[in-house]
């Protein structure tokens, strides 16, 4: 049969990345595999056929970035709008303007601060503990950020990420607590931000759109392994643990359980995300998506919205792996892992399932850019030993 130049198991923006550069630079055939039903990882859209709203199917994705030459690279496929992400949080029938600033101190303490009033109060409050006695999350977090803010903000939402009660999780979860003595909102301070015009399937269909490139869905690398394997050259950006048959074990994943519902109202919250910071609501987010898009409000059903509750929880067998949880444990397993990958002949592993990393999207593709700079390309153009 006829064997492809590359083999890419995945077609996330790390494994779409490696076969737009493979095939467009160097002329590369490369067969792409993918489980599931649609190309493009967990930043996969889906336009709402009833209200014409875009839903993030695994979750609400922001791009943005710093490094110029992703952004440069990314421009190739797709524009941006000019939407800035901005998040709230909902505590005890109120809502607080997030990344913690001076507006929500102002408006959960009920007066009016300066900057230096403000700092001084938090400093104050911090002072019950000090970070190097902090022996758990809990205490860690009092000791940046004080008592108050730790109980409206911290507390519940962490628990509910973690399922665990936060004097149960390690102090070395979290190193700083920023609070911003100021009046910024801007969730992220990249140099560049924004969502894809045509939105995300769009984006990541151009880039597979190469005649060079055959995406294959519904196929799992592991049913054909034996086709390519020690054959041709294979990226494989899926699970590490998966690859090996879990022969060293595990590794821990946090999962979300994502709840839709379309709701009978033009507008349910007046904004994209807000945080449930209470402890008794038991999913961690509410997502509307139309409000990531505004420019699109004349194409929009209206008196209608819809709305993604997130519930946060471990992942089990089966269950989309999404954020790695990092035990001690995971640790030493992974470096297990790292040496059996590099010992794997013809095959290299990227992305975040392949690296058990959380890489944003843009951390992503530079990844894959770089693998590509220097270790597929070294390869194919110049002859170069693939490891
Ligand atoms: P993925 O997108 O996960 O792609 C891997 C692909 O491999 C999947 O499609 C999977 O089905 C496939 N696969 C696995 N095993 C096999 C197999 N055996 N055979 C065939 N195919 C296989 N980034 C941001 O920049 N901004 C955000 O706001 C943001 N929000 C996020 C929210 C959530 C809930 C999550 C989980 C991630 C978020 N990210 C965000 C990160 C973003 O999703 C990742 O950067 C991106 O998915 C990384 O791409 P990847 O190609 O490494 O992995």
């Amino acid at each position: 049969p006829d064997l492809p130049d590359l083999v890419v198991v995945g077609s996330g923006f790390f494994g779409l990345t490696i076969a737009e550069r493979c095939a467009a630079d160097l002329g590369l055939k490369v067969l792409v595999l993918e489980r599931r039903y649609h190309l493009g990882g967990n930043a996969y859209s889906e336009f709402d056929p009833e209200t014409g709203i875009e839903v993030h199917k695994y979750g609400t994705h922001l791009f943005h970035t710093s490094n110029e030459r992703v952004w440069e690279y990314v421009n190739r496929f797709t524009e941006f709008t000019s939407y800035q992400h901005r998040v709230f949080g909902r505590y005890q029938g109120q809502v607080y303007s997030l990344p913690m600033n001076l507006a929500l101190i102002n408006s959960f303490f009920g007066k009016s601060h300066t900057p230096d009033e403000a700092r001084a109060l938090i400093a104050e409050q911090a002072s019950e503990i000090d970070t190097k006695d902090a022996k758990n999350l809990e205490e860690k977090a009092i000791s940046l950020i004080g008592r108050p803010l730790y109980e409206a903000f911290i507390k519940g939402y962490t628990a509910k990420q973690w399922q665990t009660d936060p004097t149960e999780l390690s102090a070395d979860i979290i190193t700083r607590l920023p609070v911003r003595y100021n009046f910024d909102n801007r969730y992220f301070n990249d140099t560049y931000e924004g969502l894809p015009v045509d939105g995300y399937t769009a984006w990541l269909s151009r880039m597979a759109e190469h005649p060079n490139i055959e995406v294959r869905v519904d196929t799992d690398f592991f049913d054909v392994a034996d086709d390519y394997k020690g054959k041709v050259p294979i990226v494989y950006t899926g699970p590490v643990d998966e690859y090996f048959d879990n022969r060293e074990g595990r590794l821990s994943w946090r999962t979300v359980d994502l709840v839709q519902e379309t709701l009978d109202v033009d507008d349910y919250q007046g904004t994209g995300v807000v945080n449930a910071n209470d402890a008794d609501v038991p999913f961690t987010r509410e997502l509307e998506f139309k409000h990531l898009h505004p420019e699109r409000a004349a194409s929009y059903k209206p008196g209608r919205t819809v709305v993604v509750r997130e519930y946060s929880r471990f992942a089990e067998e089966g269950d989309e792996p999404y954020y790695p949880i990092n035990t001690a444990e995971d640790r030493a397993k992974l470096l297990k892992y790292r040496d059996l990958a590099e010992k794997e002949p013809m095959v290299l592993f990227g992305g975040r399932l392949g690296t058990y990393k959380y890489l944003d999207m843009h951390m992503a593709i530079a990844s894959a850019l770089s693998m590509y700079d220097n270790k597929l390309k070294p390869h194919f153009a110049d002859g170069a030993e693939l490891k």
